[in-house]
Protein backbone atom coordinates (compact mmCIF):
# COMPACT_ATOMS: atom_id res chain seq x y z
CA UNK A 1 0.00 0.00 0.00
CA UNK A 2 1.56 3.21 -1.00
CA UNK A 3 1.66 5.74 2.08
CA UNK A 4 2.64 8.87 0.88
CA UNK A 5 -0.17 11.47 0.87
CA UNK A 6 -0.63 15.60 1.92
CA UNK A 7 -3.09 17.58 4.36
CA UNK A 8 -4.15 20.60 3.20
CA UNK A 9 -1.56 23.22 3.01
CA UNK A 10 -0.81 25.14 6.78
CA UNK A 11 -3.21 28.22 5.68
CA UNK A 12 -5.93 25.95 4.56
CA UNK A 13 -5.63 24.25 8.00
CA UNK A 14 -5.22 27.12 10.22
CA UNK A 15 -8.81 28.44 8.30
CA UNK A 16 -10.55 25.14 9.14
CA UNK A 17 -9.09 24.96 12.18
CA UNK A 18 -10.10 28.38 13.24
CA UNK A 19 -13.62 27.88 12.36
CA UNK A 20 -14.16 24.74 13.99
CA UNK A 21 -12.85 25.92 16.71
CA UNK A 22 -15.11 29.34 16.80
CA UNK A 23 -18.12 27.01 16.11
CA UNK A 24 -17.36 24.63 19.44
CA UNK A 25 -16.14 27.49 21.61
CA UNK A 26 -16.93 27.00 25.54
CA UNK A 27 -20.29 27.69 26.06
CA UNK A 28 -21.80 27.42 22.22
CA UNK A 29 -23.76 25.35 20.04
CA UNK A 30 -25.65 25.44 16.70
CA UNK A 31 -29.33 26.39 15.36
CA UNK A 32 -29.79 23.56 13.15
CA UNK A 33 -32.43 25.36 10.62
CA UNK A 34 -31.66 23.80 7.72
CA UNK A 35 -35.35 22.39 7.78
CA UNK A 36 -35.77 21.11 3.79
CA UNK A 37 -39.12 22.74 2.31
CA UNK A 38 -40.92 20.09 2.26
CA UNK A 39 -40.08 19.71 6.66
CA UNK A 40 -40.30 23.17 6.57
CA UNK A 41 -43.90 22.67 5.74
CA UNK A 42 -44.65 20.58 7.99
CA UNK A 43 -43.33 22.74 11.34
CA UNK A 44 -45.94 25.77 9.66
CA UNK A 45 -48.61 23.85 8.98
CA UNK A 46 -48.34 22.83 12.86
CA UNK A 47 -49.22 26.97 12.95
CA UNK A 48 -51.74 26.90 10.71
CA UNK A 49 -49.62 28.51 7.77
CA UNK A 50 -49.24 27.37 4.77
CA UNK A 51 -45.91 26.40 2.91
CA UNK A 52 -45.10 28.80 0.90
CA UNK A 53 -41.88 30.94 0.08
CA UNK A 54 -42.85 34.20 2.40
CA UNK A 55 -44.25 32.26 5.09
CA UNK A 56 -40.57 30.40 5.32
CA UNK A 57 -38.76 33.70 4.89
CA UNK A 58 -40.87 34.60 7.75
CA UNK A 59 -40.50 32.17 10.20
CA UNK A 60 -36.76 32.44 9.25
CA UNK A 61 -36.86 35.82 10.08
CA UNK A 62 -38.33 35.75 13.63
CA UNK A 63 -35.34 33.20 14.75
CA UNK A 64 -32.65 35.57 13.19
CA UNK A 65 -34.11 38.91 13.90
CA UNK A 66 -33.63 37.59 17.60
CA UNK A 67 -31.88 39.99 20.22
CA UNK A 68 -28.07 40.26 19.87
CA UNK A 69 -27.95 38.30 22.88
CA UNK A 70 -28.67 35.13 21.25
CA UNK A 71 -24.67 34.94 19.99
CA UNK A 72 -23.60 34.66 23.30
CA UNK A 73 -24.98 30.94 23.31
CA UNK A 74 -25.00 30.32 19.64
CA UNK A 75 -22.08 30.12 17.44
CA UNK A 76 -23.24 28.74 13.96
CA UNK A 77 -26.57 28.18 12.46
CA UNK A 78 -27.30 25.71 10.08
CA UNK A 79 -29.43 27.17 6.62
CA UNK A 80 -30.99 25.56 4.30
CA UNK A 81 -30.12 26.72 -0.12
CA UNK A 82 -33.04 28.82 -0.21
CA UNK A 83 -32.46 30.83 3.26
CA UNK A 84 -29.28 31.47 2.14
CA UNK A 85 -30.24 34.17 -0.17
CA UNK A 86 -32.94 35.04 1.89
CA UNK A 87 -33.69 38.88 3.47
CA UNK A 88 -35.46 40.43 6.29
CA UNK A 89 -38.66 42.86 5.93
CA UNK A 90 -35.99 45.40 5.76
CA UNK A 91 -33.49 44.45 3.16
CA UNK A 92 -31.09 43.05 5.58
CA UNK A 93 -29.67 39.86 3.92
CA UNK A 94 -29.86 36.84 6.41
CA UNK A 95 -26.48 36.00 6.46
CA UNK A 96 -25.93 39.72 7.51
CA UNK A 97 -28.25 39.28 10.34
CA UNK A 98 -26.00 36.47 11.50
CA UNK A 99 -22.58 38.05 11.30
CA UNK A 100 -23.99 40.76 13.23
CA UNK A 101 -24.97 38.32 16.06
CA UNK A 102 -21.53 36.92 15.49
CA UNK A 103 -23.18 33.59 14.10
CA UNK A 104 -21.43 31.63 11.94
CA UNK A 105 -23.61 30.44 8.54
CA UNK A 106 -23.24 27.20 7.97
CA UNK A 107 -25.48 25.20 4.82
CA UNK A 108 -26.88 21.89 4.56
CA UNK A 109 -25.15 20.47 1.09
CA UNK A 110 -26.53 17.16 0.95
CA UNK A 111 -29.56 16.43 -1.08
CA UNK A 112 -31.56 13.99 0.94
CA UNK A 113 -31.40 10.34 1.65
CA UNK A 114 -32.16 7.48 -1.32
CA UNK A 115 -32.62 3.72 -0.83
CA UNK A 116 -29.69 1.17 -0.88
CA UNK A 117 -30.74 -1.94 -3.70
CA UNK A 118 -31.06 -5.03 -1.23
CA UNK A 119 -30.79 -3.78 1.85
CA UNK A 120 -33.62 -3.86 4.42
CA UNK A 121 -35.22 -0.70 3.82
CA UNK A 122 -31.42 1.20 4.01
CA UNK A 123 -30.38 4.16 2.76
CA UNK A 124 -27.05 6.68 1.36
CA UNK A 125 -27.24 10.30 0.44
CA UNK A 126 -26.82 11.74 -2.05
CA UNK A 127 -25.47 15.04 -3.56
CA UNK A 128 -21.92 14.87 -4.65
CA UNK A 129 -21.89 15.35 -8.14
CA UNK A 130 -21.99 18.71 -8.27
CA UNK A 131 -20.65 19.54 -4.60
CA UNK A 132 -17.03 21.04 -5.34
CA UNK A 133 -19.35 23.66 -7.16
CA UNK A 134 -21.80 24.22 -4.61
CA UNK A 135 -19.34 24.65 -1.71
CA UNK A 136 -17.19 27.02 -3.61
CA UNK A 137 -20.19 29.22 -4.41
CA UNK A 138 -21.21 29.40 -0.62
CA UNK A 139 -18.06 29.98 0.46
CA UNK A 140 -18.18 32.81 -1.68
CA UNK A 141 -21.92 33.79 -0.61
CA UNK A 142 -20.66 33.34 3.21
CA UNK A 143 -21.22 29.91 4.63
CA UNK A 144 -18.18 28.29 6.45
CA UNK A 145 -19.17 25.26 7.83
CA UNK A 146 -21.16 22.30 6.25
CA UNK A 147 -23.43 20.05 6.89
CA UNK A 148 -23.73 16.19 5.35
CA UNK A 149 -26.84 14.11 7.05
CA UNK A 150 -26.15 10.11 6.60
CA UNK A 151 -28.89 7.89 8.48
CA UNK A 152 -28.81 4.47 9.74
CA UNK A 153 -31.39 2.01 11.61
CA UNK A 154 -31.00 -0.33 14.09
CA UNK A 155 -33.27 -3.55 13.87
CA UNK A 156 -31.95 -6.97 14.25
CA UNK A 157 -29.91 -7.13 10.95
CA UNK A 158 -29.02 -3.39 10.74
CA UNK A 159 -27.21 -1.42 9.96
CA UNK A 160 -25.99 -3.44 7.44
CA UNK A 161 -21.98 -3.90 5.81
CA UNK A 162 -23.22 -1.91 3.23
CA UNK A 163 -25.47 0.64 4.68
CA UNK A 164 -22.44 1.17 7.30
CA UNK A 165 -19.35 0.72 4.59
CA UNK A 166 -20.95 2.92 1.40
CA UNK A 167 -22.30 5.74 4.36
CA UNK A 168 -19.11 6.22 5.80
CA UNK A 169 -17.19 6.58 2.96
CA UNK A 170 -19.58 9.49 1.21
CA UNK A 171 -19.23 11.25 4.44
CA UNK A 172 -15.34 11.12 4.09
CA UNK A 173 -16.02 12.18 0.66
CA UNK A 174 -18.39 15.03 1.51
CA UNK A 175 -15.92 15.94 4.27
CA UNK A 176 -13.03 15.92 1.57
CA UNK A 177 -14.81 18.16 -0.86
CA UNK A 178 -15.98 20.82 1.77
CA UNK A 179 -12.34 20.90 2.75
CA UNK A 180 -10.84 21.75 -0.48
CA UNK A 181 -13.46 24.41 -0.74
CA UNK A 182 -12.36 26.06 2.57
CA UNK A 183 -15.08 25.02 4.18
CA UNK A 184 -15.63 23.11 7.63
CA UNK A 185 -17.95 19.78 7.28
CA UNK A 186 -19.89 18.57 10.02
CA UNK A 187 -19.86 14.82 9.93
CA UNK A 188 -23.36 13.40 10.47
CA UNK A 189 -23.93 9.93 10.55
CA UNK A 190 -27.05 9.43 12.51
CA UNK A 191 -28.19 6.51 13.83
CA UNK A 192 -32.22 6.74 14.10
CA UNK A 193 -33.80 5.96 17.52
CA UNK A 194 -36.29 4.37 15.92
CA UNK A 195 -36.76 0.56 17.88
CA UNK A 196 -37.19 -1.38 20.70
CA UNK A 197 -33.36 -1.70 21.40
CA UNK A 198 -31.82 -1.10 24.36
CA UNK A 199 -28.88 1.24 25.25
CA UNK A 200 -25.90 -1.00 24.87
CA UNK A 201 -26.60 -2.48 21.29
CA UNK A 202 -27.19 1.81 20.27
CA UNK A 203 -24.30 1.78 22.33
CA UNK A 204 -22.59 -0.91 20.22
CA UNK A 205 -23.78 0.15 17.14
CA UNK A 206 -22.92 4.09 17.38
CA UNK A 207 -19.33 2.14 18.23
CA UNK A 208 -18.79 0.45 14.90
CA UNK A 209 -20.74 3.11 12.91
CA UNK A 210 -17.71 5.59 13.92
CA UNK A 211 -15.55 3.16 13.86
CA UNK A 212 -16.05 2.81 9.84
CA UNK A 213 -16.49 6.57 9.80
CA UNK A 214 -12.93 7.85 11.19
CA UNK A 215 -11.45 4.94 9.31
CA UNK A 216 -12.83 6.33 6.35
CA UNK A 217 -11.80 9.96 6.98
CA UNK A 218 -8.27 8.05 7.59
CA UNK A 219 -8.04 7.00 4.31
CA UNK A 220 -9.43 10.28 2.88
CA UNK A 221 -7.09 12.58 4.03
CA UNK A 222 -9.64 14.50 5.82
CA UNK A 223 -7.85 17.04 8.11
CA UNK A 224 -9.86 16.08 11.65
CA UNK A 225 -8.76 19.51 13.01
CA UNK A 226 -10.89 21.01 10.50
CA UNK A 227 -14.42 18.87 11.49
CA UNK A 228 -16.85 18.25 13.56
CA UNK A 229 -18.71 15.23 14.18
CA UNK A 230 -22.92 15.01 14.91
CA UNK A 231 -23.67 11.64 16.18
CA UNK A 232 -26.76 10.78 18.01
CA UNK A 233 -26.66 10.88 21.63
CA UNK A 234 -26.49 6.89 22.79
CA UNK A 235 -29.83 6.54 24.22
CA UNK A 236 -32.41 3.64 24.16
CA UNK A 237 -34.77 3.01 20.98
CA UNK A 238 -37.60 5.14 21.00
CA UNK A 239 -39.97 1.55 21.78
CA UNK A 240 -37.44 0.41 23.97
CA UNK A 241 -39.69 -0.92 27.29
CA UNK A 242 -36.73 0.05 29.45
CA UNK A 243 -35.95 3.54 30.73
CA UNK A 244 -32.38 4.90 30.77
CA UNK A 245 -31.68 8.06 33.19
CA UNK A 246 -29.88 10.90 31.93
CA UNK A 247 -26.83 9.83 33.74
CA UNK A 248 -26.81 6.23 31.71
CA UNK A 249 -27.16 8.30 28.49
CA UNK A 250 -24.45 10.79 29.24
CA UNK A 251 -22.12 8.05 30.40
CA UNK A 252 -22.92 5.55 27.38
CA UNK A 253 -22.74 8.00 24.96
CA UNK A 254 -19.21 9.58 26.20
CA UNK A 255 -17.94 5.63 26.33
CA UNK A 256 -18.90 5.04 23.20
CA UNK A 257 -17.31 8.35 21.58
CA UNK A 258 -14.16 8.15 23.47
CA UNK A 259 -13.47 4.55 21.99
CA UNK A 260 -14.16 5.88 18.20
CA UNK A 261 -13.51 9.72 17.86
CA UNK A 262 -9.97 10.60 17.34
CA UNK A 263 -8.96 13.78 20.32
CA UNK A 264 -7.89 15.67 17.00
CA UNK A 265 -11.51 16.53 16.72
CA UNK A 266 -12.04 19.57 18.19
CA UNK A 267 -15.97 19.25 18.92
CA UNK A 268 -18.96 17.09 19.11
CA UNK A 269 -21.84 18.51 18.39
CA UNK A 270 -25.06 16.36 19.08
CA UNK A 271 -28.55 16.34 17.13
CA UNK A 272 -31.78 15.91 19.19
CA UNK A 273 -33.35 13.09 17.49
CA UNK A 274 -36.70 13.53 18.62
CA UNK A 275 -35.99 13.91 22.39
CA UNK A 276 -38.20 16.77 23.80
CA UNK A 277 -36.05 20.06 24.36
CA UNK A 278 -35.87 19.02 28.51
CA UNK A 279 -34.02 15.85 27.65
CA UNK A 280 -31.83 16.69 25.20
CA UNK A 281 -30.67 19.57 27.34
CA UNK A 282 -30.67 16.88 30.02
CA UNK A 283 -28.72 14.68 28.49
CA UNK A 284 -25.93 16.93 27.05
CA UNK A 285 -25.49 18.39 30.61
CA UNK A 286 -25.69 14.96 31.97
CA UNK A 287 -22.64 14.10 29.22
CA UNK A 288 -20.93 17.22 30.22
CA UNK A 289 -20.57 15.98 34.31
CA UNK A 290 -19.47 12.75 33.48
CA UNK A 291 -16.24 12.08 34.74
CA UNK A 292 -14.73 10.31 32.01
CA UNK A 293 -12.67 11.32 29.17
CA UNK A 294 -13.57 13.98 27.12
CA UNK A 295 -10.63 15.58 25.09
CA UNK A 296 -13.56 17.26 22.46
CA UNK A 297 -15.85 19.80 23.19
CA UNK A 298 -19.65 18.37 23.96
CA UNK A 299 -22.21 20.93 22.78
CA UNK A 300 -25.58 20.60 20.80
CA UNK A 301 -26.67 21.02 16.85
CA UNK A 302 -29.90 21.10 17.64
CA UNK A 303 -33.21 21.28 15.21
CA UNK A 304 -36.32 20.32 16.67
CA UNK A 305 -34.91 20.84 20.51
CA UNK A 306 -34.58 24.30 19.60
CA UNK A 307 -37.18 25.41 17.53
CA UNK A 308 -40.60 23.22 19.31
CA UNK A 309 -41.12 26.15 22.05
CA UNK A 310 -40.37 29.16 19.38
CA UNK A 311 -43.18 27.41 17.16
CA UNK A 312 -45.67 27.15 19.84
CA UNK A 313 -45.16 30.93 21.07
CA UNK A 314 -45.43 32.02 17.70
CA UNK A 315 -48.25 30.19 16.61
CA UNK A 316 -47.78 31.92 13.22
CA UNK A 317 -49.21 35.20 14.56
CA UNK A 318 -47.50 38.72 14.35
CA UNK A 319 -47.98 39.79 17.70
CA UNK A 320 -46.18 36.45 19.24
CA UNK A 321 -42.74 37.46 17.22
CA UNK A 322 -41.33 38.70 20.56
CA UNK A 323 -42.39 35.32 22.06
CA UNK A 324 -40.85 33.37 19.77
CA UNK A 325 -37.93 35.11 19.87
CA UNK A 326 -37.64 34.58 24.32
CA UNK A 327 -38.40 31.01 23.62
CA UNK A 328 -35.26 30.71 21.57
CA UNK A 329 -33.48 32.73 23.61
CA UNK A 330 -33.98 30.80 26.89
CA UNK A 331 -33.49 27.24 25.31
CA UNK A 332 -30.33 28.47 23.82
CA UNK A 333 -29.04 29.57 26.82
CA UNK A 334 -30.21 25.99 28.91
CA UNK A 335 -28.13 24.30 25.99
CA UNK A 336 -25.41 26.74 26.16
CA UNK A 337 -25.55 26.04 30.23
CA UNK A 338 -25.62 22.15 29.67
CA UNK A 339 -22.98 22.22 26.85
CA UNK A 340 -20.39 23.04 29.94
CA UNK A 341 -22.34 20.64 32.65
CA UNK A 342 -23.84 23.27 34.60
CA UNK A 343 -27.53 23.65 33.84
CA UNK A 344 -30.24 23.06 36.38
CA UNK A 345 -32.78 20.84 35.37
CA UNK A 346 -36.05 22.07 35.28
CA UNK A 347 -34.90 25.93 35.30
CA UNK A 348 -36.18 26.45 32.07
CA UNK A 349 -39.52 25.88 31.05
CA UNK A 350 -40.13 26.40 27.64
CA UNK A 351 -43.97 26.36 25.70
CA UNK A 352 -42.99 22.68 24.78
CA UNK A 353 -40.50 21.62 27.24
CA UNK A 354 -41.40 17.99 27.96
CA UNK A 355 -43.42 17.18 25.00
CA UNK A 356 -41.91 14.44 22.62
CA UNK A 357 -40.27 15.80 18.98
CA UNK A 358 -40.12 12.03 18.33
CA UNK A 359 -40.89 11.41 14.27
CA UNK A 360 -40.88 7.78 12.71
CA UNK A 361 -38.02 7.58 10.11
CA UNK A 362 -37.38 11.21 10.66
CA UNK A 363 -36.26 12.69 7.27
CA UNK A 364 -34.67 16.38 7.51
P1 LIG B 1 -32.81 17.39 15.26
O1 LIG B 1 -32.08 18.08 16.38
O2 LIG B 1 -34.22 17.85 15.05
O3 LIG B 1 -32.65 15.90 15.29
O4 LIG B 1 -32.11 17.84 13.92
C1 LIG B 1 -30.81 18.20 13.87
C2 LIG B 1 -30.31 17.99 12.48
O5 LIG B 1 -29.74 18.86 11.88
C3 LIG B 1 -30.52 16.67 11.87
O6 LIG B 1 -29.86 16.59 10.66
Amino acid sequence: MPTRWNYPEPALQDELRKIANAIVAPGKGILAADESVSTCGKRLADVGLENTEENRRKYRQLLFTTDKQLGDYISGVILFHETVYQKADDGTPFIELLKQRGIIPGIKVDTGVIPLMGSLDECTTQGLDDLGKRCAQYKKDGCHFGKWRCVLKITEFTPSYQAIIENANVLARYASICQSNRIVPIVEPEILCDGDHDIERCQKVTETVLAFVYKALADHNIFLEGTLLKPNMVTGGSSCSMKFSKEEIGKYTVVALSRTVPPAVPGITFLSGGQSEEEATCNLDAMNRYPGKKPWALTFSFGRALQASVLKAWGGKEENIAAGQQELLIRAKANSEASMGKYEAGSVQGKAGEQGLFIKDHAY
